[in-house]
C-alpha cells in the first residue's frame, strides 16, 4: 500500500469497523467463473479483495469459483486460476469454495421463494421473456404464467429438477415488478434448464441457478461482509438485495461496485481472449502477448510489478481507460534496480579491429549496475580483434544528428575503447555492408581519450569469438490501435502483425553462459529480457523481450489509427533513433507532463486534453467545481467530449463538475449520474435542479430517514415483535419497506444502520 488516502472501499470498511458492524468481521471474496484464464483486470480485483484481507487485522478473503454455468467451465481453468493467484502472492488459506457446492442449498431457497408466492415457473421462452420485458420508457407485460398457483409452481419446479423437461421449456422467475424503473427488477430469471454435464456435479443437476440468485446467497452462506464487484452490476444490486430480503438469511452482506479495469491496446474479455486462442492468433492462453497473468508471467513480468500497477491505478467509482504504458512503466520500475546490465547484439554486423593483435584478448570489467554507483557486482567482458555491433549503429551516409559509427568517424564502445571506421566492406553482388574495418585507440581504455577529444556516440558490442548464439523473441503490443474493435470492425482486424519478431541469429555476451532459466536482464540500449524456462535448452537460450527501454508508441498516440499503422517497420531501432520525430511540440509536451504531475492523470488522458482545446476548457471549468481530477478527466473525455461533438451543443464544464462531485460524494449513484448528464445535454436544466425534480438524490439525511424508519416500525407491530422474538430474517423485510417508502432513494447502508439501532431498542 502507498501512503495515498484510502480509496472509497477501504475507507468504508474503516468506518464499518469503527461502527463495529458485522461484529468487527471483514470478509471479502474473489469469485472467478472458471471459463478462462485470469487477466490483468482480474488482478485488479484480486489485489483489492485479497489486499483488504492483508491490510485489515483479522480480515479474510475467500476464493470462490462461481461455477454455475456448466457449458463453459473446465477444471483446467480452476487450476490455472489458483496458480495465478498464488503467483501474484496471495493466499486463500483454507477458504476455498465452489458455488456448485451450494446447489442443494440454493434449490431450497428457491422453493422457499415459491412457497412465499415470490417466484413462479414460467413457460415463456427466453426470447419471449425479453419481448415481454418492455423498454426503459415502457413497462413490461406480465407473463401469462405469472399468477400460476403456488402448488403448481412447486410441482413444476420439482419436475424441472427431476429432468422431465427439455432445455428452454421452463424457467423459474422472481415475482417482483414488471413495471420497475430498473429493468433488471422485471421478474428476473432465477433458474434455467440445462441438460449439460457439469465438471464437478456431473449429471446430478439439470437446472442451474442464475448469477443474480446464486451470488448473493453464496455471499450470505459464506458470511461475506463486503461483496465487491464491478460497476456493470450496479443495477443488479437491487436484485441482490431483494433476494436476500426475501430469503431465510441470517444477516446481510453488502454489494459495493468499483470501476472495472479497461486498458488501451488490450482486450480484457475472456470471450475475446478465448477466440484469439481458438483461432490460433496466439499460441495459447499463456502466449507472452496475452494480457493474462500466465501470459505476463511467461513474458517475464514480475508479480510485484503487477501488484504495483494495481496499487497505482487505484480503485474508483467511474470507469476509465488505463494507458498500457503505465503497466510498462511499472515493470521497468521494478526491474531497473534488480536486472543486471549485459550486452547483446540482435542484428550483428562484423567489425575487425585492424590494429588489435590476432589471438589476443583484453578482459574488461563491466559493472552490472552502472547507473548506481553504490551497487556492487560486475562481470568480465572480453575485447578481441573481431567484434559484432548492431547493424543499425552504423550508417554509411549518416543523417543529421546521427552520432554513431560512420565512415571516418569515431564512436565509443561501451566499457571499452574508442574506435574509428576506416573501411566499409560490401558484398560484391548485393552491395550489402558485411564488415567494417576499424582501428582502436589503445590509450582510450575505459572509453575516454587522454587528449579529451569529444566522441558523442556510445554503442554496445560483443566479442565475436566469445559471444554466444541466442534466440530472442521481440514482443510488442498485440493490438496496433488503442481500442481494438473500434469503428465497428472485428477486434481481430486490429491485431498488430508485428507483435512478435523472432531473432534467431542474435549474439550475447559470454557472461550469460551462467544465467539460470527465469533470470531477467537489461540488454543495454534494448530493454528488459527474460530467459524463458519453457523454451530454453542447454546451449540454446531463448530470451523474451519483457519491455523495451522506452515507449516507442507514445508518439503514435493521440493520432488516427491510420498513422499508428504507418509507424516505420523497423524491428530494432537503436534507442537514439527511436526518439526522433516528435509529434508534440515542447510546449505540448510540457502541458502533458503538467496534467500528469499536477493532477495525476494518465498519459492518454493528458494527451487528449492537450490535443483537444475544447476538452481542456471543459476540464478546467469542471475542476473548478469538483476537485476530483481523475474522474473529472474521465467524464470530460468519455462523456462530455462525445456529447459536444455529437449534438453540436455547448456544454458547460461546471455542469460536468457538479455531476462528478455529486457522484463522488455519494449524493447520486452512477446510474443517476448518467441520467442527469443526458438531461443536461438535452437542455433540461442544471444538474442540481434535475436531481431535485426527478428525485434522483440518495437520501442521506439521517433525521429524515429516521422518521421514515420510525413510521414503518410503528405500522408493523406484529413483525417488530416477531423480530425481537428471534425472527432475524425479518430484518430484510424492514429494509425493503423503507426502500419502498422512499422509492429506492434511501441510502441503503444508512437504512440498515437506523433499523439496527431502532430494533435493538426495547
Ligand atoms: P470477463 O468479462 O473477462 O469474462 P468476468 O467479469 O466475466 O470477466 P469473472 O470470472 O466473472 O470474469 O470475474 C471474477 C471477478 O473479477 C469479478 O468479481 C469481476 O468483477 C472481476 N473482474 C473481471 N474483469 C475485471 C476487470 N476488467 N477489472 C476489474 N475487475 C474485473
Ligand atoms: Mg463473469
Amino acid at each position: 500500500m502507498t501512503d495515498r488516502p484510502l480509496d472509497f472501499i477501504r475507507s468504508g470498511i474503516t468506518s464499518d469497523l469503527a461502527a463495529d458492524k458485522n461484529d468487527g468481521r471483514v470478509v471479502t471474496r474473489f469469485p472467478p467463473e472458471p471459463n478462462g484464464y485470469l487477466h490483468i483486470g482480474h488482478a485488479k480485483s484480486i489485489c483489492l479483495n485479497f489486499g483488504i484481507a492483508e491490510e485489515f487485522p483479522g480480515a479474510v478473503c475467500h476464493l470462490r469459483f462461481d461455477d454455475t454455468n456448466p457449458s463453459t467451465e473446465d477444471p483446467e481453468y480452476v487450476e490455472s486460476i489458483q496458480r495465478d493467484i498464488r503467483w501474484l502472492g496471495f493466499d486463500w488459506h483454507d477458504k476455498l469454495f465452489f458455488a456448485s457446492d451450494y446447489f442443494e442449498l440454493l434449490y431450497r431457497h428457491a422453493v422457499h421463494l415459491i412457497e412465499a408466492g415470490l417466484a413462479y415457473v414460467d413457460g415463456l421462452s427466453e426470447d419471449e421473456i425479453r419481448d415481454y420485458r418492455g423498454t426503459v420508457t415502457e413497462p413490461g407485460r406480465p407473463s401469462p404464467d405469472r399468477d400460476r398457483p403456488i402448488a403448481e409452481n412447486l410441482d413444476l419446479f420439482a419436475r424441472m429438477r427431476a429432468g422431465e423437461f427439455a432445455d428452454g421449456t421452463y424457467t423459474l422467475r422472481a415475482k417482483i415488478d414488471m413495471a420497475a424503473a430498473n429493468m433488471k427488477m422485471r421478474d428476473p430469471l432465477l433458474y434455467r434448464i440445462r441438460h449439460h454435464h457439469h465438471y464437478r456435479t456431473g449429471s446430478e443437476w439439470c437446472i442451474y441457478p442464475m448469477y443474480d440468485f446464486a451470488h448473493c446467497l453464496s455471499d450470505e452462506q459464506e458470511g461475506i461482509t463486503h461483496s465487491l464487484c464491478t460497476l456493470e452490476f450496479e443495477n443488479n444490486r437491487d436484485i441482490y438485495d431483494w433476494v436476500l430480503d426475501h430469503s431465510r438469511t441470517r444477516y446481510r452482506p453488502v454489494q459495493i461496485e468499483f470501476a472495472r479495469l479497461f486498458m488501451n491496446y488490450t482486450v480484457l474479455s475472456k470471450r475475446k481472449l478465448l477466440q484469439l486462442v481458438q483461432d490460433g492468433h496466439v499460441s495459447g492462453w499463456d502466449d507472452p502477448r496475452m494480457p493474462t497473468l500466465s501470459g505476463y508471467r511467461r513474458r517475464g513480468y514480475t508479480a510485484s510489478a503487477i501488484r504495483a500497477f494495481c496499487d497505482r491505478i487505484g480503485v474508483a467509482k467511474s470507469n476509465s481507460v488505463v494507458d498500457v504504458a503505465q503497466l510498462e512503466h511499472a515493470i521497468r520500475d521494478d526491474l531497473n534496480p534488480t536486472a543486471p546490465r549485459v550486452m547483446a547484439v540482435l542484428d550483428p554486423l562484423k567489425v575487425v579491429i585492424t590494429n588489435f593483435p590476432e589471438g589476443e584478448v583484453d578482459e574488461l570489467d563491466a559493472p552490472s549496475f552502472p547507473h548506481d554507483v553504490a551497487a556492487e557486482g560486475s562481470r568480465p567482458v572480453p575485447f578481441s580483434r573481431q567484434l559484432f555491433i548492431e547493424r543499425a549503429d552504423f550508417a554509411e551516409d549518416p543523417p543529421k544528428g546521427f552520432h554513431r559509427l560512420a565512415p571516418g568517424r569515431e564512436v565509443r564502445l561501451r566499457y571499452a575503447y574508442l574506435v574509428r571506421c576506416d573501411e566499409v566492406i560490401k558484398d560484391p553482388d548485393s552491395g550489402e555492408v558485411i564488415e567494417l574495418r576499424c582501428s582502436y585507440d589503445p590509450a582510450s581504455r575505459g572509453g575516454t581519450a587522454p587528449d579529451g577529444r569529444k566522441v558523442r556516440g556510445t554503442i554496445h558490442w560483443v566479442s565475436a569469438p566469445h559471444s554466444l548464439p541466442a534466440e530472442i523473441r521481440v514482443y510488442d503490443r498485440l493490438f496496433k490501435v488503442e481500442q481494438p474493435g473500434s469503428g465497428g470492425v472485428d477486434f481481430k482486424q486490429h491485431l498488430n502483425p508485428d507483435s512478435l519478431e523472432i531473432v534467431s541469429a542474435a549474439r550475447i555476451e559470454p557472461s550469460l553462459a551462467t544465467a539460470a532459466a527465469g533470470d531477467r536482464f537489461q540488454f543495454e540500449r534494448h530493454g528488459y529480457f527474460y530467459l524463458e524456462p519453457e523454451s530454453s535448452r542447454p546451449g540454446a537460450p531463448v530470451f523474451n523481450r519483457i519491455v523495451p527501454l522506452r515507449d516507442s508508441w507514445a508518439k503514435a498516440k493521440g493520432q488516427a489509427p491510420a498513422k499508428a499503422k504507418s509507424r516505420p517497420k523497423k524491428p530494432f531501432p537503436a534507442p537514439a533513433a527511436a526518439a526522433s520525430e516528435k509529434t508534440w511540440t515542447a510546449a505540448e509536451q510540457a502541458a502533458i507532463t503538467a496534467y500528469r504531475e499536477q493532477h495525476g492523470l494518465a498519459t492518454a488522458s493528458a494527451e487528449v486534453l492537450v490535443a483537444e482545446p475544447s476538452a481542456a476548457r471543459l476540464f478546467a471549468d469542471a475542476l473548478a467545481v469538483a476537485n476530483f481530477p481523475q474522474p473529472v478527466a474521465n467524464w470530460v473525455i468519455n462523456e462530455a467530449l462525445a456529447a459536444v461533438k455529437e449534438s453540436d451543443s455547448s456544454l458547460d464544464g461546471r455542469d460536468v463538475g457538479e455531476i462528478v462531485a455529486m457522484l463522488e460524494k455519494g449524493t447520486i449513484t452512477g446510474r443517476a449520474a448518467k441520467q442527469v448528464f443526458a438531461a443536461v445535454v438535452a437542455g433540461k436544466g442544471r444538474p442540481a435542479e434535475i436531481v431535485a425534480r426527478e428525485g434522483l438524490a440518495q437520501i442521506d439525511d439521517r433525521e429524515a430517514l429516521a422518521e421514515v424508519v420510525a413510521e414503518i416500525l410503528a405500522g408493523r407491530p406484529a413483525e417488530v415483535e416477531a423480530f425481537r422474538g428471534g425472527k432475524q430474517a425479518l430484518f430484510g423485510f424492514f429494509v425493503g419497506q423503507v426502500m419502498q417508502a422512499t422509492k429506492g432513494a434511501a441510502n441503503p447502508g444508512l437504512v440498515r444502520e437506523l433499523l439496527t439501532e431502532s430494533l435493538s431498542r426495547p
